[in-house]
């Protein structure tokens, strides 16, 4: 493994955005953070019938003027989603370039659907470009082993991504054979494989039976919750080095990455503002503490969302990481549901 520490490739083009390029502190980021979530919020108000009722019968402030304002802010669950999703569009629909609607799951049967625009597509690209970055160079060929190869769809995007590197790509898909997609691995001198960590961990156990030595150096896992003992295996027997992600369509598919130091998941801190918030009250908790993820976008022009519960449980790292990055770390990610011991 390649154990070279080096701040990782995006906290440059975080900062890019952030402090033009400038040196970054947190407080700029902080700062930076809260003009952006003010600007949301002023755009919601003014264009969005769900939260302007919902902060209307809430009796919150017309504009946030600190963050104390921000902290007490109603959280929107993944239910107002299904329900009113629809009323949290902030643009015209012929200036929402995809729709992606997610199962029927939950208590109204309805399904979750998220409206993008063009631009908003293209920050997620240009997140897979810079993350992808970390993962493989021009000399790489990279598999992708998700769904929605289609333009604007989740493997379309990452392809995308991976050609600005620029490397060369293959969308795969969902694995329904395991042994095709290993001969397909070693057909196409594969260096790097996106996929999701139950799918790539058959991919390993089918290595490891039958002795097979894929060229594989690198893997990036993404949505689903990763644990340790599928990590080792997956490590073992592909012989590789396992990059995890944090992500989900609500974030834009893209949301925390882990550098090459593998000590928590960097946050994507230039469109996202992530808090840890206590379950039952909501509160946003000190970094450390156990408690529910909490999303809100800084970016997103089509259907913004603030304060976004988003079923996860996780914690923040305190400190910089090894690599000398200053963006803030995501760590010990679960679902809720097979969390029922965090109160522990
Ligand atoms: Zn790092």
């Amino acid at each position: 493994m390649n154990k070279k520490s080096r701040t990782c490739r995006w906290e440059s083009w975080a900062r890019q955005h952030i402090s033009d390029g400038a040196l970054m502190q947190r407080e700029s980021i902080r700062s930076y953070q809260f003009q952006k979530i003010q600007e949301t919020y002023f755009r919601v108000l003014r264009n969005s019938s769900f939260y302007k009722k919902m902060y209307k019968d809430s009796g919150c402030p017309s504009a946030l003027n600190n963050w104390q304002n921000f902290g007490e802010l109603p959280l929107i669950t993944e239910e107002d989603i299904r329900k009113r999703g629809m009323e949290m569009v902030c643009v015209s629909q012929s200036q929402i370039s995809r729709v992606v609607s997610l199962d029927t799951s939950g208590t109204t049967g309805l399904p979750k659907r998220l409206f993008f625009t063009e631009e908003d597509q293209e920050l997620t690209l240009d997140f897979f470009h810079y993350g992808m970055k970390e993962l493989a160079d021009p000399k790489d060929r990279v598999m992708i082993l998700l769904p929605g190869g289609q333009r604007g769809g989740l493997a379309n995007l990452l392809e995308r991504g991976v050609a600005r590197i620029p490397a060369k790509s293959l969308v795969y898909g969902l694995v329904e054979e395991t042994e095709d997609c290993v001969n397909e691995i070693c057909r196409n001198q594969i260096t790097v494989v996106v996929g999701i960590p139950v799918q790539v961990q058959a991919l390993a156990a089918c290595c490891r039976d039958r002795k097979i030595k894929v060229p594989v150096k690198r893997v990036l896992l993404s949505t689903d919750v990763l644990s340790d003992s599928v990590r080792h295996q997956i490590e073992e027997g592909l012989s590789c080095e396992v990059f995890n992600h944090y992500g989900m369509t609500e974030l834009g598919y893209g949301g925390a990455l882990e550098c090459r130091e593998h000590q928590g998941m960097h946050i994507r801190e230039n469109d996202l503002y992530v808090e840890i918030v206590e379950p039952i009250s909501g509160k946003s908790l000190p970094e450390g503490s156990l408690g529910e993820i909490a999303v809100t976008t800084l970016t997103r022009k089509g259907m913004p969302l603030i304060r976004y519960r988003t079923g996860d449980m996780g914690r923040m790292l305190p400190g910089r990481c090894p690599c000398g990055s200053i963006l803030k770390r995501l760590d010990g990610i679960r679902r809720i549901s097979d969390s029922l011991d965090w109160n522990k």
